[in-house]
């Protein structure tokens, strides 16, 4: 599912953000062990889905306004589909590398 960013018109996936910090997060906890666990609490539950360049709200790409906003600023074209396989692919190739080079290391390792 691509979503685009209603803001800058990034297309891609959400970013999920917890709300809070974890220094406060922490600093409660280390002091005080209720407010510490109630603050943990609410962070795991308020966290939202943001674009990940400017934290602006995104909606679906097949969505009404999704559609214009990719007409508006993609001309109704997303390339980005088309990398996003590509890149699906290109990372697949690079695992398969990693695992062969891994396997070569391992047969060549000097036994004993
Ligand atoms: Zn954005």
């Amino acid at each position: 599912m691509a979503w685009i960013c209603t803001q800058c018109g990034e297309v891609g996936r959400r970013k999920y953000v917890v709300s809070g910090s974890i220094l406060i997060e922490a600093v409660l906890w280390l002091l005080f062990i209720i407010p510490g666990l109630i603050y943990t609490l609410w962070r795991s539950t308020s966290g939202r889905y943001v674009c990940p360049k400017c934290r602006g709200p995104m909606v679906r790409t097949s969505s009404r306004r999704g559609r214009k906003l990719v007409e508006e600023n993609y001309d109704g074209q997303l390339a980005f589909e088309q990398t996003t396989i590509g890149g699906a692919i290109t990372r697949f190739l690079w695992t398969l590398v990693v695992i062969g080079v891994a396997i070569l290391a391992f047969l060549l390792w000097p036994a004993g």
